[in-house]
């Protein structure tokens, strides 16, 4: 017959053990530091003899995570571990010796001691057999790894959490006594930056008592650091549980890993928010697009700052392209056309737009009137000599103005078009200023 909670002694344990498991460690509560009475088999060179006990849960965690990498700071909150066990616990850690090779699995068990200030800590390599079964369990724990990262209760009248657990599934639940508010202070330290905020609200006990009835469930995403420090997307769910008194506020909070889904949301997004502000046919900037930000530049520029410059780009005669070859040509050559106006200013800091049917708008940021002509000047000569559709060329008229102080945008645009049909007056394929 097994004793119940902590009625053993270190004698007890060693006893029982020495013969029958790899590692026997005792932890001293009140310095952190471990002493191993028995070092065997892949342990032996694992962990030191001596030393501190958060280290060793370091190393442990780290061959269990498989990686070399430290285990981040605010992350011990989630590793009940660190916590201070009042019954016996025991899981299975499957611990990577050497990254690459296949995991040990292997028995882990603390006992906390009767009338010593101490743990005994307990670990033994399971056999292949075991280990292949193990294994298969494992693969059904991973599959709800990935989604249910860690759980626990939380007791806000008594600021206790409790049974904490990392998505395991733990055969006894882990009696560690950590307070709600220190956990929460320590778990916003994994948390995104931009999130901090959010969570530290919503995660607040008087914010969780006011807005959750019993039995009410709840839920945020934001970032949070995984086990290898890295950002992942993470859904936050708190429930509150109807225990039937409504002066109880107990909850079961819940990280779930949403990554995949959140970055494939995410690319979808950019997507179509992209395609918004995308003129469809040509793949520059829409005119919405573009004269947003013609509009924005013209507001954020002052007097004294570098130049800013502006042209619009009209193709002579389009009308006549439609007539003879059809509209679908006509298309041809706007997309081509648009493509050109982008390689020719690839390397200048130019936004790109059409304004409408076959005029665009070309924002060009640093740069005087004198350089942007130059820029109009070195496109129009491109144009003409470009076939646009079927083999031939098209030509094209461009005003262009530079920002003046006290300038609004209509002011700066209205030179622009004023310069442009200067340009289609005097001929048509010529670059001016105003
Ligand atoms: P100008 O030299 O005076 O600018 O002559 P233009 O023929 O280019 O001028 P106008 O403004 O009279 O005609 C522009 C034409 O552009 C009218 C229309 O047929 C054509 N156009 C506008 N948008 C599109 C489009 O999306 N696709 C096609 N194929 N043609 C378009
Ligand atoms: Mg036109
Ligand atoms: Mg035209």
């Amino acid at each position: 017959m097994s004793k119940i909670a902590a009625q053993y002694t270190s004698e007890d344990v060693i006893n029982r053990f020495s013969k029958l498991v790899d590692v026997i460690i005792v932890v001293d509560k009140s310095t952190d530091k471990y002493r191993a009475v028995i070092r065997r088999g892949l342990f032996t060179d694992l962990f030191d003899e001596e030393g501190d006990y958060n280290e060793l849960i370091q190393t442990l965690w780290i061959h269990l995570n498989t990686t070399s990498e430290k285990l981040p700071e605010g992350y011990r909150a989630f590793l009940p571990n660190f916590g201070t066990f009042t019954r016996k616990y025991s899981r299975r850690l499957k611990l990577v010796v050497n990254e690459g090779e296949k995991a040990h699995i292997v028995q882990m068990m603390v006992y906390p001691l009767v009338d010593e200030d101490a743990y005994m800590l307990i670990m033994d390599e399971l056999d292949s057999e075991e280990n292949e079964q193990e294994n298969q369990t494992y693969r059904k724990v991973e599959t709800i790894e990935k989604t249910f990262l860690f759980s626990m209760y939380i007791d806000l009248v008594e600021d206790k959490t409790g049974s904490l657990n990392i998505s395991e599934i733990s055969e006894e639940d882990v009696q560690a006594e950590l307070k709600y508010t220190d956990w929460r202070n320590m778990i916003v330290n994994v948390i995104g930056k931009d999130d901090q905020a959010l969570f530290l609200e919503r995660s607040d006990p008087d914010y969780l008592k006011k807005m959750f009835t019993p039995g009410r469930t709840s839920s945020f995403d934001c970032l949070m650091q995984n086990l290898e420090g890295v950002y992942i997307w993470v859904k936050l769910i708190f429930s509150r549980i109807d225990t039937g008194d409504p002066d109880d506020y107990k909850y079961v909070f819940m990280v779930q890993n949403i990554h995949e889904e959140a970055t494939a949301m995410f690319t979808s997004l950019k997507k179509l928010s992209d395609m918004a502000l995308t003129d469809s046919l040509t793949g520059v900037n829409n005119r919405g697009r573009i004269e947003t930000s013609a509009k924005n530049a013209v507001k954020e520029w002052k007097e004294g700052a570098e130049p800013l410059s502006m042209m619009i780009i009209d193709i002579d005669f389009f009308k006549s392209v439609n007539d003879e070859y059809g509209h679908a040509t006509g298309d041809k050559a706007l997309k081509q056309f648009a493509r050109t106006i982008t390689e020719c200013f690839g390397n200048e800091k130019v936004d790109i737009g059409r304004w409408g049917g076959e005029e665009f708008v070309v924002i060009c940021y640093n740069k005087s009137v004198d350089e942007a002509v130059a820029m109009a000047e070195r496109l129009r000569s491109t144009v003409a000599e470009t076939p646009m559709y079927e083999g031939k060329n098209i030509t094209c008229s461009i005003g262009v103005a530079g920002i003046k102080a006290n300038d609004r945008f209509e002011d700066l645009f209205g030179r622009m078009d004023k310069a442009l049909y200067e340009a289609k007056s005097a001929g048509r394929n010529r670059v001016e200023a105003g």
